[in-house]
């Protein structure tokens, strides 16, 4: 399919329009800044409303199937249509989990039951999904995970805890890894992978509250819980290799993905904007040398990120370390989100310390409650230090 650069540019201006118009005033309560921090009704409803306003306008899910409540366009339609939501900044797109990863991962290998089943009311956020990888002792092993899944006739019985599983409490289903055979010679083979309800006997979540004080996630305990043998996805055993494909979709590579916002941008730029007015010892301080040394290399991490991206999408320019952009993006992505955060409290000198709820505290605590939230991405979804050995073992092959 082939798109001309006009009707990209008048869709801009169509969507551009959109967004502009129908961007929601502040509800008057605080609003998540990523995806993960949803910790309460009145913002999932909010989040809930507005997610399924841009999908009736027709501005996510463009590039999933018509029949499956999508548009059927090329992808550059929701490359445009993200970057103005970006540009407008408008709320959070809430169903990450859904229309990020357990979606396109149902419309590249689902079957023709479980697409009709489950992706439009993905996307008109009637349904809520959430992820069932990690355990208590199993995160980083993820292939180490324990939860058993055992066949009784036309049901699996599921047993077992999953922990931190954001809007768990919220959903109405699970991408579920569990264990069907403890016996295999390698761990990964006895790994199955289910699309689960939440919503039934003998699963129980209990909320986690946050370094930021919400309460976007939660342990989930699974206690003889009954569920339909075609919950199951792919054929038993075949859990590991879906769970990787997942974490693919995961770690940014945004293939697929429905579109939206999983997390308020800010760039340095806004930082520096922000902080105009703040000075320490009567003195500005974007005027000291050694902050103003510490910007710059902000503006730098901030412009290669962007570059990286650019140059991801030049098959030769990428070609000394294949993959490696797609390897390395979460990592370099999610540490310098944290350093550039970091840096804001830094500037904002003593009035960093203040938090959400102090009358004094800048935007109302904006740059506190980011900063506490940049350290989320460094672990979901693979720790800094985890996806430091994937590029070291897979990108650079050094030894073990
Ligand atoms: C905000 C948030 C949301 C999340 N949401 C979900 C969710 O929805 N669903 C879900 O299933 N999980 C979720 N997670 C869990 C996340 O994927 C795990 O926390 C992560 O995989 C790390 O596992 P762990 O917490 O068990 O830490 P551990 O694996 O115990 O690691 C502890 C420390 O040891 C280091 N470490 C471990 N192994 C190695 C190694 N081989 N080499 C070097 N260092 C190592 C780690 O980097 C870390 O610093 C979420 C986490 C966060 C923070």
């Amino acid at each position: 399919m082939s798109v001309s650069e006009l009707e990209l540019t008048e869709f801009r201006t169509e969507v551009s329009a959109w967004m502009h118009e129908n961007n929601p005033k502040d509800p008057g309560f605080l609003l998540p800044q990523t995806f993960m921090e949803v910790g309460d009704e009145r913002q999932l409803e909010f989040l809930r409303e507005w997610q399924h306003k841009v999908w009736a306008a027709g501005y996510l899910g463009m590039a999933w199937p018509e029949e499956y409540g999508g548009r059927g366009v090329d992808p550059s339609f929701q490359t445009i249509a993200d970057q103005e939501m970006r540009r407008h900044a408008v709320p959070i797109s809430f169903n990450i989990i859904g229309l990020g990863w357990a979606g396109p991962l149902i419309n590249d290998i689902g079957t023709a039951e479980e697409k009709q089943k489950y992706l439009k009311r993905i996307l008109t956020a009637e349904d809520v999904w959430c992820q069932g990888f990690s355990e208590p002792e199993n995160g980083s092993d993820l292939g180490n995970a324990q939860t058993r899944a055992v066949r009784d006739g036309d049901e699996y019985v599921i047993n077992g805890q999953k922990i931190w599983t954001t809007m768990g409490n919220f959903a109405q289903y699970m991408i579920l890894l569990a264990r069907t055979n403890p016996d295999t010679r390698r761990k990964y083979d006895g790994l199955s992978f289910f699309l689960s309800p939440m919503n039934i006997a003998g699963v129980e979540t209990r909320p986690i509250r946050k370094l930021t004080g919400e309460y976007g996630f939660t342990e989930t305990f699974f206690t003889d819980a009954r569920i339909p043998a075609d919950c199951l996805m792919g054929e038993e055993g075949q859990g590991w290799k879906i769970a990787m494909q997942t974490l693919q979709y995961e770690r940014g590579a945004e293939a697929g993905a429905a579109g939206g916002q999983m997390m308020v941008r800010v760039t340095v730029e806004d930082m520096i904007n922000e902080l105009q007015g703040v000075s320490r010892d009567e003195a500005a301080v974007l005027d000291d040398p050694l902050l103003r040394d510490e910007l710059v290399r902000a503006v730098m991490e901030e412009k290669s990120q962007i570059l990286g991206v650019r140059r991801g999408a030049i098959p030769g320019l990428s070609s000394d370390y294949p993959g490696s952009l797609l390897l390395s993006g979460k990592l370099r992505m999610s540490e310098s989100t944290r350093r550039m955060r970091q840096l804001a409290i830094k500037l904002q000198g003593a009035e960093g310390a203040l938090y959400v709820g102090d009358e004094e505290a800048r935007q109302r605590g904006f740059w506190q409650r980011a900063y506490l939230n940049s350290f989320s991405a460094t672990i979901g979804g693979g720790t800094s230090q985890v996806q430091t050995n994937i590029v070291a073992e897979h990108v650079l092959g050094l030894p073990k």
